[in-house]
């Protein structure tokens, strides 16, 4: 998979994934460009081009569209098995995040029953208290956690000056039936080995997520120098990462 194109609408889809099924995307970002926190070196989306905390609201969908846009999809796919906040950066920058996640898992519920709500999320609002409540409406709340120390944070994540690593920890360690991803790369940059697996596998034992899931990325990423992890590494990072956690690691590739 190389760098993919930007979502260009609110609702996308539904794709099938090995992951996650049918699943139906919510986009709450920006349809121009990417709007995200971090600019993470493997990032199939490419180069961040708003790297923040903060939105501008002018360019985001207004919370109307995009209940009026789910609706739709889910009448014509009430069978989907997912609706995943996912999209052009990270989803819970939008203002309105936790009201429009309250008001699509009650459309969920009147027009998908058995749908899943799931999100990917870079855990950098996790410590609001607002978005760690909307958290608790997805099924899967997937957040991310590729280091385990500030400099891997920087390295690999390349953050946006106001996200604070305390902050990451402290909002992770918040959230119920959490779900960790993690992106394991190697190269000029890596998270495979070394202090900085050490300070990720310790940051694993500290939080106890409930699952971890772990993958390396594809080729062309946006950085030079970056490698990929490959399977039977990942399996054996899974197993020995597993023993030392306690977590239940499960090791996936694209
Ligand atoms: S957090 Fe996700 S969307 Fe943002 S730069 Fe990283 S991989 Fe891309």
């Amino acid at each position: 998979m190389g760098i993919l194109p930007l979502e260009t609408s609110i609702v996308y889809g539904p794709i099938r994934s090995r992951r996650l099924g049918l699943s139906l995307g919510v986009n709450l970002l920006p349809t121009g460009y990417k709007l995200c926190s971090f600019d993470c070196v493997y990032c199939h989306y490419g180069r961040t081009d708003v790297k923040s905390l903060s939105a501008d609201a002018r360019d985001l969908p207004w919370s109307s569209e995009v209940l009026r846009e789910v609706r739709a999809a889910l009448r014509k796919y009430p069978n989907v098995d997912h609706i995943t906040f996912s999209g052009n950066g990270e989803p819970t920058l939008h203002p309105a995040f936790p009201k429009i996640a309250a008001a699509v898992s009650e459309l969920r519920d009147e027009l998908a029953p058995n749908a899943k709500l799931a999100l990917f999320s870079n855990a950098t609002t996790a410590h609001l208290a607002r978005v760690r409540e909307a958290l608790a409406l997805f099924d899967l709340p997937m957040l991310k956690l590729d280091a385990g120390d500030p400099g891997t944070l920087a390295t690999i994540n390349r953050p946006a000056a106001e996200v604070s690593w305390a902050h990451i920890v402290e909002g992770l360690g918040q959230v119920p039936n959490l779900i960790i991803q993690s992106v394991l790369i190697d190269g000029e940059a890596s998270n495979a080995r070394g202090a900085a697996f050490e300070a990720w596998v310790e940051t694993l034992a500290q939080l106890k997520p409930t699952r971890v899931q772990i993958y390396s990325t594809d080729y062309p990423v946006p950085e030079s120098g970056i490698e990929r992890v490959l399977p039977y590494e990942l399996q054996r990072i899974a197993e020995e990462t597993g023993k030392r956690t306690g977590s239940q690691i499960n090791a996936r590739w694209l």
